[in-house]
């Protein structure tokens, strides 16, 4: 099939798109492109656009291709992380006096990076909790920020913010609407197809999704846009290696039947979890009782991976979170493998103290593709443990 074909269905472009078999040898998986430098017939006499690998590798142009189909975008862009990713598109689309509205539990690094890294750089932040869309119009009538700046679910309070909403409003202000979808993943939600000017990955978590490479990504609605930050790629040069790229094509080819699985698990998980009476409250927008329920039914495909959980203290979260036996207590989300972390003293502990900081009674759950009874069962015996 043709790369990249945007009529075929999500499982489909996600094994094809930018994966076409190599011409020469005809190998099924296209070769990993490892060379830093390409031959020239004649002095600027490119064969296929390739001069250095840090301007362009083909094994980084397939990833690219292959989450541009995807995300329904225009093109992509990927780089060493995520952060790099946001730096990159950060810096392109803003120019010291500029403001982003933040939503109000975003991943903490996308929080320092704007708040200790760009702030001193003369960029601006406001933060506001974008699931409330009247908080957000009145924040944007009082300033109009440059961009806005949302995760749905949100990090680790799985807040669901109206995407069409958020962008009518951004887009009213002239901002540049953005979407960290790390979380749901194009293969439970497309925020460009939802009015999204720009989505932004840790390829670290789902896209990979087998905790073995760190990268990001960006897509794109609008190719200027796309073109500027490209150019951040290649001028900053914070790219992925080759080795790298080709990992996380490697696991969006499953993304499609991954995320089926941890939304299957997860919502096992967490329908158990609020029938315990040691859980004072569960976050997941599976669950009928959560307040973003009906609006993440509309906008996705399924409910996602992510769990949290509150309990009665910190005390017993902590305690919690160290006596699992199939979740492994650790950093990061979105393998196939459970994690579980404790939000106050380790994803977020670089907000800690600030607008962002996360209570320290929750508990932050990533369900993997294990056997949902399994996981069922270990959350209860560490529940049996408090
Ligand atoms: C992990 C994460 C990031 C940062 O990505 P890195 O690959 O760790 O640089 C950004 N956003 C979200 C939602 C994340 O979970």
């Amino acid at each position: 099939m043709s790369t990249h074909d945007a009529a075929r269905g999500f499982d489909s472009l996600a094994v094809h798109a930018g994966q076409a078999f190599d011409p020469t040898t005809g190998a099924v998986i296209p070769p990993v492109h490892l060379s830093t430098t390409y031959a020239q017939d004649g002095i600027g006499g490119l064969r296929d656009g390739y001069e250095y690998g840090r301007s362009g590798n083909p094994t980084r142009t397939a990833l690219e291709t292959q989450i541009a189909a995807l995300e329904g975008g225009v093109r992509a862009l990927s780089f060493a992380s995520g952060l790099a990713a946001e730096d990159a598109l950060l810096r392109a689309a803003l120019v010291p006096g500029d403001e982003v509205l933040l939503g109000n539990d975003v991943y903490g690094g996308t929080y320092r990076l704007l708040s200790r890294v760009l702030g001193p750089w003369g960029v601006r932040l406001r933060v506001v909790d974008m699931s409330d869309l009247d908080a957000v119009a009145a924040a944007i009538e009082e300033r109009a920020p440059r961009m806005v700046w949302v995760e749905t679910p949100s990090n680790p309070m799985l807040r669901i913010t109206d995407i069409g909403g958020l962008a009518r409003l951004g887009h009213d202000a002239g901002a540049i609407v953005v979407v960290d979808n790390t979380f749901a993943s194009p293969a439970l939600q497309r925020p460009l197809s939802l009015g999204a000017d720009v989505v932004v990955h840790s390829a670290t978590k789902y896209l990979g999704g087998h905790s073995d490479v760190v990268g990001g990504a960006l897509a794109f609605a609008d190719a200027e846009l796309a073109e500027r930050t490209q150019f951040l790629q290649f001028a900053a040069g914070a790219v992925s290696g080759p080795l790298d790229a080709y990992l996380t094509i490697r696991g969006i080819k499953t993304l499609g039947i991954r995320m089926q699985r941890h939304s299957f698990n997860a919502q096992a998980v967490a329908e158990h979890l609020v029938t315990h009476p040691r859980v004072a409250k569960v976050y997941y927008p599976g669950l009928p009782v959560h307040p973003g329920h009906a609006l993440a039914a509309s906008q996705m495909s399924g409910f996602g991976g992510i769990v949290s959980l509150e309990l009665a203290d910190g005390a017993a979260a902590r305690r919690f979170a160290e006596s699992t036996r199939l979740f492994t207590l650790a950093e990061s989300l979105g393998g196939v493998e459970s994690l579980v972390n404790y939000p106050d003293a380790m994803t977020h502990a670089s907000v800690r103290g600030t607008e962002l900081a996360v209570p320290e009674t929750i508990v932050r759950l990533s369900v993997g593709i294990e056997s949902a009874e399994d996981l069922v069962a270990d959350v209860d015996q560490a529940l049996a443990a408090l």
